[in-house]
């Protein structure tokens, strides 16, 4: 069974800077998705901000499996009700995987309920990743560690809310320390943060990158149907309770009347 990938790109830094355009001349979404798309059964497509719809209709996210952001200088350009749109997609199943600078994203701060503040510094630095759960399936064919030679220092605290699991932790060669790949669940939906990607640096040309990204990709596909019940709040009538019972006491609600929310 293939699974549907759909790489959304903020698709500014490339247009804009020349350093970033040198490395990503088809645009970093492009080159997410190339990685992506290395194992055949992954059916990659890309959208930008710019697209009507910032490329999100109810259509196109109907049919993604796993959406993947890549987000920096735009996050405010989103719009609210097509953040709403993806959230809700993740609740009834969607899985998605947040990239780097998207830990500012509006529609990771909306799952994840909390600022997503970070420290960060921009000067060419190593960056080892960890492996600290290799049992993963995010870990999936990788070393002990792993090294990017140039990116961007992104240190703790982070204020994200504890991870389900913590796949890598980093090390930055000016001693910070960062988690790097945190997993999440919000209603139905898999949720994978993962931080290398700054965009003045090759790192989505990286081969042990692509491998994480599609291992990632694999584990936040949830096969099961849309779990579209999950917004539902049907109220259950005395007479429908799985024991049978005698109503007593106040009540607020009129019968068969619309609860609140
Ligand atoms: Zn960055």
């Amino acid at each position: 069974m293939s699974i549907n990938v759909l790489v959304w790109g903020e698709n500014v830094h490339e247009r804009e800077n020349e350093i970033v355009r040198e490395i990503y001349p088809e645009g970093m979404h492009t080159a997410i998705a190339r990685q992506i798309a290395a194992d055949g059964d992954l059916k990659v497509s890309t959208a930008v901000l710019q697209e009507p719809e910032h490329g999100l209709s109810e259509e196109r996210l109907a049919g993604t499996d796993v959406l993947v952001w890549w987000g920096h200088k735009a996050h405010r350009q989103v719009d609210d009700a097509i953040v709403e749109r993806v959230a809700k997609r993740v609740w009834e199943g969607m899985g998605l995987i947040v990239l780097h600078s998207g830990h500012f994203s509006k529609i990771f701060k909306r799952l994840m309920g909390t600022p997503c503040a970070l420290k960060w510094r921009e000067a060419g630095e190593r960056e080892r990743l960890w492996v600290v759960n290799p049992g993963h399936p995010i870990a999936r064919g990788l070393p002990a560690f792993f090294e990017l030679e140039y990116e961007e220092m992104y240190g703790e605290p982070f204020s994200v809310p504890e991870p389900m699991e913590t796949v890598f932790i980093s090390w930055f060669q000016g001693g910070e320390v960062f988690r790097s790949g945190l997993t999440y669940r919000r209603g139905a939906g898999n949720i994978f943060y993962f931080r290398p990607g700054h965009e003045t640096y090759p790192t989505y040309h990286d081969a042990t990158i692509g491998q994480v990204l599609r291992n990632a990709v694999r584990w936040a596909h949830n096969p099961a149907p849309a779990y579209m019940a999950v917004h539902e709040a049907p109220n259950v009538p005395v007479e429908k309770a799985p024991e049978k019972i005698v109503e007593r006491g106040p009540k607020l609600h009129a019968p068969g009347e619309q609860g609140y929310r």
